[in-house]
């Protein structure tokens, strides 16, 4: 089995950066190098500045042995949201992929998912109902229309904190609606380089959206293209313990399923 797609990449990373030859062509060239074929470009949403659907169209023409997707990561940031939301609608039809994801829980001004920063907004809480909270959002963000895929379906996690209830009955509507609205789920390798050290999401939710027959992505949410495919033998074990078989691409939001 090998994976050969990356479907979470940051190319301007944690700053506005604008789409060209010289920033994308490393990511190509360390794709190729580890033997991938197809990756799509998901930079955050409040960056969508810096996305040049042309830049993307001269990356394609000139590596045309790997599969090139313009996509992006559209999250539930109060300041930015509404802005990255109007912006894919505006070039849905030139996107092929959008990933939806939850960063922000009660603070408007810090992410969650900062790391150790965040895990302070976790302090003196029920992690039951940050959890369910959390995943409230997420089922915000499938139900928005404007999504393909969820993203560290179970980001709520990173800092280490486990929930006391039952993690089938907290994720349980949100894998629904992710099933109903044909949405796919992200196995991403982001979270074995967190306090969490494990895979997004956990073994115990992967199964349940199986049994709901969610197709997946595989991913490495990579902020530097050496981080393309990072861990990918370790993914690939959890897959194969899993009997999960295929993995999704996109083209135009339309999905593929490939046989690994
Ligand atoms: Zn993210
Ligand atoms: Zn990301």
């Amino acid at each position: 089995m090998f994976l050969f797609s990356d479907y979470h990449t940051h190319p301007q990373a944690h700053r506005l950066q604008p789409y060209s030859a010289e920033l994308l062509q490393p990511w190509v060239d360390s794709a190729r190098v580890k033997g991938l074929r197809d990756i799509a470009f998901t930079d955050h949403d409040r960056y969508h500045a810096g996305v040049d659907f042309d830049a993307i169209t001269r990356l394609r023409e000139a590596n045309p042995d790997v599969q090139i997707r313009a996509g992006i990561e559209l999250d539930n940031d109060p300041e930015t949201g509404a802005a990255g939301r109007a912006w894919v609608e505006k070039y849905w039809d030139r996107l092929d992929f959008v990933l939806g994801s939850v960063h922000y829980l009660d603070r408007p001004e810090q992410m969650f998912d900062s790391v150790p920063a965040g895990a302070a907004q976790f302090e003196g809480k029920l992690i039951d109902a940050i959890y369910a909270d959390y995943f409230r959002r997420v089922r915000e963000v499938a139900a928005s229309g404007l999504v393909d895929c969820l993203s560290h379906l179970d980001l709520v996690k990173i800092h280490g904190h486990r929930p006391d209830a039952s993690i089938a009955i907290l994720v349980g509507e949100t894998l629904d609606l992710i099933q109903a609205r044909g949405l796919a789920i992200e196995l991403s390798t982001a979270g074995w380089r967190k306090p969490v050290n494990e895979q997004y999401p956990a073994v115990e939710i992967v199964r349940l959206a199986q049994a709901r027959g969610i197709p997946f992505t595989v991913a490495s949410d990579a902020h530097s293209h050496a981080q393309l495919g990072e861990n990918y033998p370790k993914l690939t074990a959890v897959l194969a313990s899993l009997g999960i078989t295929e993995v999704a691409t996109y083209s135009r939001h339309a999905r593929q399923l490939h046989s690994l």
